[in-house]
């Protein structure tokens, strides 16, 4: 089957890509189709904005669209940035000024647990999206560490190996990633309803 992964996030297309590399799910990019579209994301869940997304991107293209709509929960915050993780510091905002805003808000909390979660939606046609939910618990630290990555991966640190999401190889961060659970979630979803490529 062949997907488009609704989304100009280079971060999350090397991702979703690599992770289906071998699913039988051929992914392209919108660049790879020639179509590019903005998308509000003002729902009020990762659900929604995931959904709205994956529609979204069928209607323009006609083909089957994955879209993933993600962030990250910190409990100290109530949650947030949670569905404003992209934005956080303010629209147009870059990766750095929002971990940095985020570093901010949790200078002297004592409670940094924090978790990645990612929605991914499936819309394969205007009355077919599937949708599935993975997530990643970590610890925010205070100063962010390693160069990989995107986002808030330098502030997250995965307590099993003891390094951030920034410091982990792109396998190694895909093998236990909230967007490798879902898409997990996913192709079990698939492959329960007799769909191919799952
Ligand atoms: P959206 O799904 O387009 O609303 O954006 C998700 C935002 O959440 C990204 O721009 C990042 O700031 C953050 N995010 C989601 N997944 C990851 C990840 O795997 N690592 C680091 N940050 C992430």
């Amino acid at each position: 089957m062949k997907v488009l992964a609704a989304t100009k996030n280079r971060g999350k297309l090397g991702e979703i890509a690599q992770i289906l590399g071998t699913s039988g799910i051929t992914v392209v990019s919108p660049r790879d189709v020639g179509i590019d579209l903005d998308v509000s994301e003002d729902g009020l869940t990762f659900e929604e904005n995931a959904v709205a997304k994956a529609l979204a991107w069928h209607r323009a293209s006609g083909l089957p669209c994955l879209a993933d709509d993600s962030g990250l929960c910190v409990d100290a915050l109530g949650g947030r940035p949670g569905v404003h993780s992209a934005r956080f510091a303010g629209v147009g905002a870059g990766d750095r000024e929002n971990y940095e805003l985020l570093l901010g808000l949790m200078e002297g909390v004592r409670t940094r647990s924090a978790r990645f979660v990612c929605v991914v939606a499936l819309a394969l046609s205007e009355d077919t999206v599937i949708t599935a939910q993975g997530q990643c618990e970590g610890v925010i630290l205070t100063a962010p560490v390693g160069a990989g990555g995107f986002g808030y991966d330098p502030v997250f640190l995965d307590p099993a190996s003891g390094k951030t999401f920034a410091q982990l190889s792109d396998e190694e961060k895909n093998a236990i990633s909230h967007r490798k659970r879902a898409l997990a979630a996913l192709q079990e979803k698939l492959s329960g309803m007799g769909i191919a490529g799952s």
